[in-house]
């Protein structure tokens, strides 16, 4: 049983401005805590490649791609959306982030019983089909799924996203699809005040009130995730796995703590290994708390063991 763990050091050169709260040191601070727990020596590290735009294409209008792929700026830095910032290093960062999710698929569909995570930045959820936003440049988790359905020609895929934010772009980009389920949880209203009404019926979300207790939101998942996921009989699960919603991270107003974590992904892999083999592929999304964050990963990542 072996848990691969994707990351490349162009994700810590992207900088999204003086004192934002999505910084390089997100990274390091889930890699100490990994050595810290001794995991290190049971997670194999590997180097992500870049995605291609071809890759990109399947969920980002070609548009928008090239757009961002032109914007590239030599110094200083531009704006993509009032919180997302693009300078020198960004497109590199963002091209790994995404592509390591693709590194993920092929390593979990090639062997049974397999779970990855990428240690990524930037992160993705909030990406829509055309437009960056809220941190994200590309849709990691939505590059995932558009490559394992096109590439290994499945046909149901399920998206459970944890972060404390609506994932409003892997909701914009797959809604309707019905190959896709996607599963989303998150505080509202907060931002980006999407999801209260489930834009279609591949849509699960779980808006839930601040200060959701971790009773709460364990109830509601067993309740609203569960039934639709066994109903769904996913040939792969993939995972926003933001850590945002816990109780240190002052992002947001969830009370979860890394046992929280650690549960989600106990249920996900039991689910995974009834429905695919055990095949989870998790990419990082939020999580700004940094020792909070550091303690959260380890934990989903002993979970999924
Ligand atoms: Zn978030």
């Amino acid at each position: 049983m072996a848990i691969t763990l994707f990351s490349h050091p162009s994700c810590y050169f992207h900088l999204a401005g003086d004192d934002h709260p999505e910084q390089p040191a997100r990274l390091s601070a889930i890699n100490d805590q990994l050595i810290r727990s001794g995991l290190e020596f049971i997670v194999q590290q590997r180097d992500a490649t870049p995605a291609r735009a071809e890759d990109l294409y399947h969920v980002h209008t070609k548009l928008y791609v090239d757009e961002i792929y032109a914007k590239k700026p030599e110094d200083g830095h531009i704006w993509l959306d009032p919180d997302t910032q693009m300078m020198k290093h960004s497109l590199n960062a963002a091209l790994h982030a995404a592509g390591a999710t693709i590194n993920a698929v092929d390593q979990v569909m090639s062997d049974t019983n397999q779970q990855a995570f990428c240690n990524v930045r930037p992160p993705g959820h909030h990406a829509a089909r055309s437009q960056a936003m809220g941190f994200c440049i590309f849709n990691n988790i939505a590059v995932a799924a558009a490559y394992a359905l096109e590439h290994y020609q499945l046909s149901r895929v399920a998206i459970v996203d944890f972060d404390v934010h609506h994932g409003n772009g892997t909701e914009d980009i797959f809604a309707a699809d019905e190959r896709v389920l996607f599963c989303s949880s998150f505080q509202y209203p907060l931002y980006p005040n999407t999801g209260e009404h489930p834009s279609a019926s591949n849509i699960e979300n779980l808006p839930l009130p601040a200060l959701c207790k971790p009773a709460i939101w364990r109830e509601q998942i067993l309740q609203h995730w569960l039934p639709r996921i066994n109903e769904f009989k996913p040939q792969l699960i993939l995972v926003s796995a933001g850590f945002d919603g816990h109780r240190e991270d002052d992002m947001a107003q969830f009370l979860l703590t890394e046992a929280d974590y650690q549960w989600i992904a106990q249920q996900l892999k039991q689910l995974a290994d009834q429905y695919c083999q055990g095949r989870i592929v998790a990419a990082l999304e939020g999580g700004y708390a940094l020792s909070a964050l550091g303690r959260s990963v380890v934990a989903f990542l002993k979970g999924l063991m």
